[in-house]
């Protein structure tokens, strides 16, 4: 073995990882090429990690056409293809219910894709039930876009999924305030009035301020006026976590602000919305959720939301965050889409060159094939790029990206 084969060997796994995940990571090359060269050891695990890390360097800084154009001159070992998704090894012989909570504030991305028949393969595989939830309790910053709602419902059946309810957020507003106030009555959550500026101090520092020290009646006294006359920014509700927790984010998260905007369905009907982790902890145990699958964007969020449910003395669901699937040489964000369409540049949500589920059917692809896909990518917490080549293999019509 020479120290070249090691380094060959590097730069075919780096240009390979580097294909696959956006970034090259030399953990990932390590391992693959101790695998291929079996005597890699005999030059000493820190020459080795020195060797890896300067191929990935030089690779991560390489263009993706460049990547693609030399691993064509390479000959990776085959993967054996996954059949089905993974076993649930907690599961024991009851249905597992899952489900796909969107914000219908855009339409369905690949990525949405993945999530959700993630969610409807393992409700059938454990014959549970499949939900929609539209988390819509953001009216400014998330405005809701009415066709939204339907739309998505069409991607999902169009996909395949067998939905067997829909929910809407904003039509259980009475729920959360009921769970708001049992929280506050049993002395778990309380009405914080600090400046914005002061919160974030006293988070960074791990000091309880005096809002959440206040007396009960005092508490329930700032919560009814929360509901009638503050404004805009001047009262949250917070749910007490524990203000040293390691992570400041986590300390006595925002249950509930104030928001003056419109919403296209409940109108002004509501001032004081939920924010995600309390509405969704609320839901997911209302609605008796077994398995919350999402993207691993979320993942302090689950760390957030056990707080929730251990002040209502119940189970956190099982959980799995997965990797992002990204498109590449697409727009991926929903504002770039919404600007494109505005432009012209775009025809719609369903313009063959965007990344949603509409545009890739609109570009002759079959539900079956980007089901197959993501069930064959499986679980992973690794962010990574829709494989064309594959996607087409599962079943692709048309060459059109
Ligand atoms: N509305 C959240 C999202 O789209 C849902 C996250 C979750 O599934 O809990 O990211």
């Amino acid at each position: 073995m020479s120290e070249e084969e090691v380094i060959k060997s590097a730069r075919k796994f780096a240009v390979k990882n580097a294909l696959d995940y956006g970034k090259a990571r030399p953990d990932n090359v390590i391992n693959k090429l101790f695998v291929e060269v079996k005597s890699a050891k005999e030059l000493g695990i820190s020459r080795i990690k020195e060797i890896v890390e300067e191929v990935v360097g030089e690779v991560n800084a390489m263009p993706v056409d460049q990547l693609r154009k030399e691993a064509e001159s390479y000959t990776y070992p085959e993967r054996p293809e996954r059949v089905g998704l993974p076993k649930l090894d907690w599961a024991d012989g009851v249905a597992i219910n899952t489900r796909f909570a969107p914000n219908p504030s855009g339409f369905l991305h690949i990525g949405h894709a993945k999530v959700a028949l993630l969610c409807d393969e393992y409700a059938k595989m454990y014959s549970g039930s499949f939900y929609v939830r539209f988390e819509d309790t953001d009216p400014k910053t998330k405005p809701p876009i009415p066709e939204a709602y339907k739309a998505i419902i069409d991607d999902l059946n169009w996909l395949g999924c067998s939905i067997s309810g829909v929910f809407r957020q904003s039509e259980r507003m009475e729920l959360y305030y009921l769970y708001a106030k049992r929280l506050i009555d049993e002395g778990s959550a309380y009405v914080c009035t600090c400046e914005q500026e002061t919160m974030k101090k006293n988070r960074e520092e791990g000091t309880e301020c005096a809002c959440r020290n206040r007396a009960d009646d005092d508490n329930i006294r700032e919560w009814e006026a929360m509901l009638s006359t503050y404004g805009e920014g001047e009262a949250v509700l917070r749910l007490k976590t524990d203000m040293k927790h390691p992570n400041p984010s986590v300390r006595d998260w925002v249950m509930m602000r104030i928001i003056d905007a419109e919403h296209p369905i409940t109108k002004n009907k509501y001032r004081v919305w939920p924010l995600y982790n309390f509405a969704s902890a609320v839901d997911d145990h209302e609605m008796k959720i077994s398995l919350v699958i999402r993207g691993i964007e979320h993942e302090v969020n689950g760390v957030k939301q056990s707080f929730f449910y251990k002040a209502i003395g119940a189970k956190q669901p099982h959980t799995i965050e997965v990797g992002v699937l990204k498109v590449r040489g697409t727009l991926a964000h929903k504002s770039d889409i919404i600007k494109a369409i505005k432009s012209g540049e775009l025809s719609g949500w369903d313009d063959p060159r965007t990344p949603t589920v509409a545009g890739f059917r609109n570009n002759g692809f079959k539900a079956a094939a980007i089901r197959e896909y993501v069930i064959s990518s499986g679980i992973g917490k690794n962010p990574s790029y829709l494989d064309l080549a594959k996607l087409t293999a599962f079943g692709r019509k048309q060459e059109k990206w």
